[in-house]
């Protein structure tokens, strides 16, 4: 575990001297995050033994279709998947590693678009059969890490497809609204929203 916290050490003191600036939440401050990190990497490093990794941040590219006549459409729809592994049983999993305040309720479970795209980009990942799961580290006051199996059919696919259409029929007619987040620190159109 130490070579893992050593890196750990490393990439926040590098954050912390970056450009963009850590917005510390109330309660929180960097000895204590610093403390959670150290933890949650050691509850992590200790439950889950190394698997067999079949791939990081592997890119995938689908097509999309339109919902009303099913026509494929121009634009696909793109995205990294951050793990897949091969479990002791030789199930292979996408695996999405979050950070958490509180534990998902059942709705975002069921419907999270994130784990539809990837359930969606199964074949187009090289591993059509895979199962999804959430691997979730919670930064409650008593860390924790949990593991949700993410179970797709057709009706979230339906629903995430019409999202993901909507979503740029919006943006078509020039309907767009600055969302700010951790996100904008690695986000190509910066200039624009003038940060
Ligand atoms: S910088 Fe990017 S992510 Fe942030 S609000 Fe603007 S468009 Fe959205």
């Amino acid at each position: 575990v130490e070579p893992l916290l050593e890196k750990f050490e490393v990439q926040l003191q590098a954050a912390a001297r970056g450009d963009v600036p850590i917005m510390w939440e109330d309660d929180d401050g960097p000895e204590r995050l610093r403390a959670t990190g150290r933890l949650l990497l050691s509850i992590y490093h200790e439950t889950f033994r190394p698997r067999r990794v079949l791939a990081v941040e592997r890119q995938f590219s689908i097509a999309r279709l339109d919902p009303n006549t099913g026509r494929e459409l121009d634009e696909r729809l793109v995205g990294i998947a951050d793990l897949i592994e091969e479990d002791d049983q030789g199930a292979v999993w996408i695996t999405e590693l979050k950070t958490a305040a509180r534990r998902f309720d059942g709705v975002r479970l069921g419907y999270d678009h994130q784990a539809t795209i990837y359930a969606m980009a199964r074949a187009a990942l090289g591993f059509p059969d895979a199962r999804v799961r959430f691997r979730v580290l919670l930064k409650t006051k008593k860390p924790a890490i949990e593991t949700y199996e993410l179970r797709r059919e057709e009706p979230q696919f339906r629903e995430t497809s019409r999202v993901v259409h909507q979503v740029l029929r919006a943006v078509d007619a020039g309907i767009f609204f600055p969302h700010r987040g951790w996100q904008c620190a690695n986000c190509p159109f910066r200039a624009a929203c003038g940060t």
